[in-house]
């Protein structure tokens, strides 16, 4: 990635000529060589979010690939130092702008940072640095474990650069830690706000011996989150309850060539023994019976599960494959089990009066459901209207304006330069 190609800092933010020094950039390359480019096209590549409704309104400065947890701190003291923003980079697929650089900055692609650093199979945990895709994970673990696969994963400690250059370690190997604050937590869910990571231990999980993927058709969505409701209350192993709404399974059958009946639907997927996972898929259809489900369907096959999941898997995709020449403002709205059932069918409401395309999914085991809201970026009416539907299911009602001020007060602190992904998650008119 050689230095070079076009002058930066073309565009213009918010009316104020943006320009990082020369001597930060040289104080880069210094160490990073050919790891660092200003290159337009890198640049711009990198600034652009795919899929994703929001406008990139400038794009970094410098986008370096740093190699090792020690380049990456240098990175960010010569940005302290300087102040200027960063934003980390890791594999882009984020849908809501997260890796945009509203206010140009250096961009951390962490892509070269791909080793797995140790592989602990009798404690059924790795540590990876970021740049570590789950496929090549997959690959490394199956490498030690023939015939055997294991599958994702959570987190249970990372190592990060904080904004000042300090290396923070959260915690240790162990599954359980109740030793002080969860910094693990705090600084992976801060998406880039807080530090930037460079290591994390995976906790992996090994696939079970059988699985079974059914799926169920309703007449209402409300029917349909009520038993994933009931599902979950039951205390049956269900290791998957989606729930797709009937615009979403138009889409899928405008985008698939399918015929499927365009109506709510609920999939799931079981997971245990073989009689295991039988044996809790026909309670569910007994649940599903009770609320009006039809044509409840399940297969064991491995090519028919295969085919069958692809439904869920392509869902965003055949929603974009709806309106090719529209935008996608994308809701992701969390909510206690309890109130899903309430609030996806209030939404819904809201969504269906709407003149826009709006399609609804859910992860409805875990209370979280996404609506895609479909717009004509070039009329102004309806970037409009998508705001208004977005707004009535905003973050400040999910989390209320004190754990708000609490996250702002926590980044104060942290970052006092508001280097690290300024401008994000947290809404600007929360003050402390
Ligand atoms: C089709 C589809 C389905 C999805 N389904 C789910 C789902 O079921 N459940 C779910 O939870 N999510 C889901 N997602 C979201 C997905 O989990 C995120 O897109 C993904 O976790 C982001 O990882 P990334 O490496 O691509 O991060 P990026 O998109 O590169 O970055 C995301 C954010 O993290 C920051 N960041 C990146 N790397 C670092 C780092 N090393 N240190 C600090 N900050 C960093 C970035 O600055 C940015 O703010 C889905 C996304 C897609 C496209």
């Amino acid at each position: 990635m050689p230095v070079g190609g076009k002058e930066s800092t073309e565009l213009v933010v918010r009316g104020e000529r943006k320009r990082v020094p020369n001597e930060f950039i040289d104080e880069l390359a210094s160490f990073l060589g050919e790891n660092l480019t200003v290159d337009y096209e890198e640049r711009h590549y990198h600034g652009t979010p795919q899929n994703s409704f929001h406008k990139a309104v400038n794009v970094p400065d410098v986008v370096v690939f740093p190699r090792s947890q020690d380049e990456v701190q240098k990175i960010v003291m010569a940005c302290n130092k300087y102040k200027v923003p960063i934003v980390p980079y890791g594999g882009a697929t984020s849908i809501e702008g997260h890796t945009l650089a509203p206010h140009g900055g250096v961009c951390i692609d962490m892509s070269l940072m791909k080793k797995i650093k140790s592989l602990h199979v009798e404690d059924m945990d790795v540590i990876v640095e970021p740049g570590v895709g789950w496929i090549e994970l997959n690959e490394a673990w199956g490498h030690y474990w023939r015939n055997v696969c294991y599958s994702l994963f959570w987190f249970t400690s990372c190592e990060a650069v904080l904004p000042n250059g300090d290396v923070v370690k959260t915690g240790s190997r162990a599954r359980k830690s109740a030793a002080g604050y969860d910094l693990a937590r705090l600084i992976i869910g801060s998406e880039g706000t807080l530090g930037v990571i460079t290591e994390v231990t995976v906790r992996l999980q090994k696939l079970p011996s059988h699985s079974v993927v059914a799926m169920c058709n309703f007449q209402t969505i409300k029917d349909a989150a009520d038993v994933a409701i009931a599902t979950m209350l039951s205390g049956i192993q269900v290791s998957r309850v989606e729930l797709l709404d009937e615009v979403q399974i138009r889409a899928i059958n405008m985008a698939n060539g399918k015929n499927l009946p365009e109506v709510p639907t609920l999939m799931f997927e079981f997971i245990g023994t073989e009689a295991y996972a039988l044996e809790q898929t026909l309670l569910v259809q007994k649940i599903a019976t009770e609320h009006h489900g039809s044509d409840f369907v399940f297969v064991e096959e491995p090519d028919a599960k295969e085919e069958l999941w692809k439904i869920r898997k392509e869902a965003l995709w055949a929603g974009f494959a709806m309106k090719p020449d529209h935008e996608a403002m994308i809701t992701d709205v969390c909510v206690p089990l309890s109130r899903l059932a309430e609030c996806i069918s209030v939404s819904k409401e809201k969504l269906d009066a709407s003149p826009l395309t709006c399609l609804v999914i859910a992860h409805a085991g875990d209370g979280n459901f996404h609506t895609i809201i479909l717009f004509d970026p070039s009329q102004e009416d309806q970037r409009r209207e998508a705001e208004r539907l977005n707004h009535f299911m905003y973050l400040e009602k999910e989390l209320g304006i004190e754990s708000l001020r609490t996250m702002k007060r926590i980044k104060a602190a942290l970052d006092p330069n508001n280097i690290m992904n300024p401008g994000k998650l947290i809404p600007p008119h929360v003050c402390i």
